[in-house]
């Protein structure tokens, strides 16, 4: 016999979504460390003086009453435990938690079982997007962080085509193929981006580093472009296709 879900439970939470919800309520999309991603409609949240649940602002942390009703789950209690406030009074900063946020709640589904990493990795970014010196790079460590978590951790050390190791010199990306394309195979490999040497060592560094040896790094400004532009066509690829397969699903269903 399976364990019947817990009706109420408590949990800690960030908020990724909000949305207006009937006239007075909001719906909430959470990142719980134990529980994954869940939709919660938080009674009141919109009226002013609601106590209970009125500090569901985006992108904060919060301690949690969550009741699993038949349809949709409701917030019975909320009380802020980390505001992360630059994120609210710094444009470039609250820009970056957006963008960081919008690419978690886009590559993760409702049924993720193992949100306990991903959830750590959120609150970690959005407390170094909140202080550390270089926001930037923060969202690039959290790039390829959630990559990896999430199944899509692209390969850096070998050409995707011939499974040789990389030389020191410049190379190509292939957002089709996951990874690095080295010039002798770039013939091979349809639509490519291409990166530089320095530009490939920060990926990597990224890859393979904690935040504090990222965080001391000394970068310039055109390898750290360079890994964007790469690391953003193959994060456009992913979620294209993931909305394709969305499609798909749904398409499915229709024809049963
Ligand atoms: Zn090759």
């Amino acid at each position: 016999m399976t364990e019947p879900r817990e009706r109420s439970f408590r949990t800690p939470a960030i908020i990724l979504k909000r949305r207006d919800f009937g006239e007075a309520d909001r719906l909430l999309t959470l990142l719980t460390p134990h529980h994954g991603k869940i939709d919660a409609i938080a009674k009141g949240a919109r009226k002013l003086n609601s106590t209970k649940t009125g500090h569901v602002e985006l992108y904060t942390r919060a301690d949690m009453l969550i009741h699993r009703g038949r349809d949709l789950a409701i917030v019975v209690q909320a009380e802020m435990t980390a505001p992360y406030l630059p994120l609210r009074e710094d444009l470039a900063r609250g820009a970056y938690a957006g963008y960081c946020v919008e690419l978690l709640d886009r590559l993760t589904a409702e049924g993720d079982v193992d949100s306990y990493r991903l959830y750590m990795l959120l609150d970690e970014t959005l407390v170094r997007l909140s202080i550390d010196q270089d926001a930037r790079m923060a969202a690039r460590y959290f790039e390829l962080k959630l990559l990896d978590m999430v199944g899509y951790r692209p390969e850096l050390s070998e050409c995707v085509v011939g499974h040789e190791p990389l030389l020191p010199e410049d190379q190509y990306f292939s957002a089709g193929e996951g990874g690095i394309v080295c010039p002798r195979h770039v013939a091979q490999a349809g639509s490519v981006m291409p990166i530089s040497m320095e530009g490939l060592k920060l990926l990597r560094h990224l890859q393979r580093s904690s935040w504090k040896a990222v965080a001391a790094l000394k970068v310039p400004p055109a390898a750290h472009d360079d890994a964007e532009r790469v690391l953003l066509g193959y994060i456009t690829l992913l979620i294209e296709r993931r909305l394709q397969s969305v499609d798909f699903i749904r398409q499915v269903r229709r024809l049963e």
